[in-house]
């Protein structure tokens, strides 16, 4: 194995702009490992390196996975879905667009669960994807191919979208590091949209320096996409080696549902979090349980009306037999997935008069709830932890017969999606030879103080992701 796989992507960064590493040899040795990849990590993988690729650019050439949910300029950008095969966007996605010219150029399009819909990569519309660490086990999703290219070394980096744990949870399973901003730090522009008031993009990478340094990369207001703000500070790469005078709250311990492995490893990363000297409290949220059932009614609604326009005239297939109605309803039935069709039956359903605001809007009530319940935790502390998944990666098969097993794995992220607010999650070490993650999450904008503290956590904790390096 080449000793280039070894260095995290800051780390190959810095020799290819301190003139020791070639950046074509760098994309050559990712390209290869991408075009080799047998987990199902990816959809498309480019030709070779891009022309010139500048080695004193801030991220120095270290080629990115990109989920295949962002529109990348003539390459094919399909969120995984059977309804826009073959569809090549005419532009690239304002995120994407800002990472290559920061020098992290598109190195391929990873798989995902279909519209990013999922938690497991089982309903990506091209198959699933394998666990590095047990290659029966899934990925992780929605952003699986992200998570399972970085943990298997088939990628430096990568970014992915949340949009309820779609970057945390895969992350979590694979054993990296994710992080999902606060709502509005990046833009959405040419993200192909799910729930537009909660997807949010972010890194998915092997430790929380390569993490911020993407971000850093990525935030700030675009004029293509109206909820996009400009940042309010500089985003700092993390140093923290302590935790002196940060306040922790702890939720979700005690939840029903959570394995006793991962409240052993996340109890282990606390009490190293006391070691550093960070004071640590058990905090409650009183409405976060109420988070998944407050999701699956707006995320759905959201995506009823964003999914609408995959009617065979703009984009992608077209089927039917010539008759309007026809082309309609056979491209959406042979296009769309089982899930698809369930989030877009729910959300049509939640959002039809009469049941308007019995559902929908009960939900943004429910939704401003667990702000507020977050606003007050903040008054008392800086951070809130909690498990990132209430279990380690299942098997294939294990969940997709019961959308309600499938959906509680994301329990713990969602509340912070609602809140719109940001949220890391680490490796908190292992349960049976699976990764645990450990999720903190802070006020919206705090992405450096959050990021900081995982640093600091990272090195106590000191994770060794390198078995899932086959
Ligand atoms: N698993 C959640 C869902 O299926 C979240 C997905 C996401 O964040 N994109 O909706």
């Amino acid at each position: 194995m080449s000793e280039l796989l070894e260095l995290t992507a800051a780390q190959a960064g810095e020799r290819v702009r301190a003139g020791e590493l070639k950046p074509a040899e760098l994309f050559e040795l990712y390209r290869d490992r991408a075009a080799a990849d047998e987990l199902g990590s990816y959809l498309w993988v480019a030709d070779g390196a891009p022309p010139e690729i500048a080695p004193a650019s801030p991220l120095g050439g270290v080629p990115l996975g990109v989920k295949d949910l962002f529109c990348v300029k003539g390459v094919p950008s399909m969120a995984a879905s059977r309804i826009l095969e073959g569809y090549k966007p005419p532009y690239t996605a304002t995120a994407v667009e800002r990472l290559a010219g920061a020098g992290a150029p598109v190195l391929g399009k990873t798989n995902m669960d279909e519209f990013a819909m999922g938690s497991s990569n089982e309903n990506s519309g091209f198959g699933p994807v394998r666990n590095p660490w047990d290659t029966e086990r899934v990925p992780g999703g929605s952003s699986g191919g992200s998570a399972a290219a970085v943990a298997a070394g088939n990628a430096p980096w990568a970014i992915g979208t949340d949009t309820g744990g779609s970057i945390r949870q895969p992350a979590a399973l694979c054993g990296i590091v994710g992080l999902k901003p606060t709502y509005g730090a990046v833009s959405r522009y040419g993200m192909i949209a799910f729930a537009s008031s909660l997807d949010q993009c972010g890194p998915l990478t092997r430790d929380v320096t390569d993490s911020a340094l993407l971000f850093r990369h990525m935030v700030g207001r675009d004029r293509c996409d109206s909820t996009s703000l400009d940042y309010p500070q500089e985003v700092e790469l993390p140093g923290a080696e302590k935790l002196d005078g940060i306040r922790f709250g702890i939720w979700g311990l005690e939840e029903e549902g959570v394995e006793p492995g991962v409240v052993e490893s996340c109890r282990a990363a606390i009490a190293k979090i006391e070691e550093l000297g960070g004071s640590v409290e058990e905090i409650e949220l009183p409405h976060a349980a109420y988070g998944l059932s407050a999701y699956y009614v707006l995320a759905p609604a959201e995506a009823s009306a964003n999914l609408a326009r995959y009617d065979g005239v703009r984009y992608g297939r077209r089927n039917g037999n010539g008759d309007l109605t026809s082309m309609y309803e056979e491209t959406r039935h042979d296009g769309f997935g089982a899930e698809v069709k369930r989030r877009i039956m729910l959300g049509t359903y939640a959002l039809s008069s009469g049941y308007y605001d019995a559902y929908y809007g009960r939900a943004q009530r429910v939704r401003t709830k667990i702000a507020d319940d977050f606003r007050e935790a903040f008054g008392r502390v800086d951070v809130v932890v909690t498990p990132t998944s209430p279990t380690v990666a299942f098997k294939l098969g294990e969940r997709t017969e019961n959308p309600l097993a499938m959906y509680l794995s994301d329990y713990f992220t969602v509340p912070m999606s609602l809140a719109g607010i940001p949220a890391v999650s680490i490796p908190a070490g292992l349960s049976d030879g699976l990764p645990v993650g450990l999720q903190l999450a802070g006020p919206a904008f705090s992405e450096n103080r959050i990021l900081d503290a995982a640093h600091a956590l990272e090195q106590a904790i000191g994770f060794d992701g390198g078995a899932a390096h086959a």
